[in-house]
């Protein structure tokens, strides 16, 4: 059975992830930090769980010494662009420079059985900045404008320095994905958390930093499924990872009220400087054209249906 480690396993993607490997037949392996109670997602059944620490490098060599995987996909580091603004070193070491521990004991690995590790990065949109080039492809220059796109612009450069020295190493640049499983820190899930309370009578108010900035926002098991098809393609790449379709985040708030049939909701909803950006690109759509023709991607939800998901499994978790 092929075994592969994932990193970053308690959040979004990676419990999706685990579900989807186990389901093909995979022996899954995570590299676990936090205390249990401390989760964002449950560590799905079957899962090895080791403990290591993405600023201890020797753990994670240890656990890849030990498991001796076929792949690792590191999903892990500090996800928000907003925790980047208040910890920018911690997101430079975790985001970034642990990269380079995991490409080292993957490329060693390598070296030491004689047979290929193969080595998968959750790049990011953040990357681009604010790219006036619209839709951002894989040439799109890369040019951050927030400590966690500078931060995962030094880990994709160096998937692709080991690329060259002869790693299948491969990186998924992705665009916003969202699922119920999303943690409110994202814009997303704190617009269908609070319309669900107000539909429900217990909140009268939403604060958003900015009605304008513009996302391609898309379904996560469909970016998982993204990133299962990149490990397994022909050759190393990187690959853009996005629906092609953006909205303002004022068309997802209508979205979400709609999803519970209020159509008057500019009243319920006002601009608080707390959560503003410092800088914040306009703008990010993407262009999965490479992924769509190479690897046969597509996306199976459109972003009412995202948006109405997320909406109905917040109406549920207040009962
Ligand atoms: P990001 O694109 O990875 O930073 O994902 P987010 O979901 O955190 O933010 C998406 C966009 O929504 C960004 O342009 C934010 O500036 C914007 N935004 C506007 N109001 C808010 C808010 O109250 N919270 C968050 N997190 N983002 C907001």
């Amino acid at each position: 059975m092929a075994s592969v480690i994932v990193t970053g396993i308690t959040g979004q993607d990676g419990s999706y992830l685990a579900e989807r490997l186990l389901g093909d037949g995979w022996d899954v392996h995570a590299i676990v930090r936090e205390e249990p109670h401390r989760f964002e997602q449950e560590v799905v059944a079957g899962v090895s769980v080791h403990r290591g620490d993405l600023l201890d490098s020797e753990s994670l060599r240890a656990t890849i010494d030990e498991v001796e995987p076929d792949l690792i996909v590191n999903l892990a580091g500090i996800s928000s662009v907003a925790q980047s603004w208040s910890q920018p070193e911690l997101t430079a070491r975790v985001t970034g420079f642990a990269v380079s521990s995991l490409l080292a004991a993957a490329w060693d690995l390598q070296e030491r059985l004689g047979r290929p590790v193969r080595f998968v990065q959750a790049s990011s949109s953040e990357m681009f900045g604010a790219a006036t080039e619209l839709p951002q492809t894989e040439r799109t220059a890369i040019a951050p404008i927030s400590p966690y796109g500078a931060a995962k612009a030094y880990a994709h450069h160096l998937v692709g320095v080991y690329r060259g020295r002869g790693l299948f190493a491969a990186s998924a640049i992705l665009y916003n994905h969202e699922s119920p499983r999303r943690p409110e820190t994202f814009v997303t899930r704190k617009i269908t958390q609070e319309v669900a309370r107000i539909k429900k009578g217990t909140s009268t108010e939403l604060l958003l930093g900015n009605l304008d900035a513009r996302r391609d926002w898309g379904w996560a098991p469909d970016y998982v499924d993204a990133l299962v098809r990149i490990a397994r393609a022909d050759v190393a790449d990187d690959f853009i990872v996005a629906t092609g379709v953006d909205h303002s985040v004022r068309d997802f708030v209508a979205a979400a009220f709609a999803a519970v049939g209020i159509s008057e909701w500019e009243h319920l909803v006002a601009l608080d400087p707390r959560f503003a950006r410092p800088v914040d690109a306009p703008v990010m759509l993407g262009d999965s054209s490479k992924l769509r023709s190479t690897l046969g991607w597509s996306p199976t939800r459109s972003f009412e249906q995202v948006v109405a998901a997320m909406v109905t499994h917040d109406l549920e978790l207040l009962g």
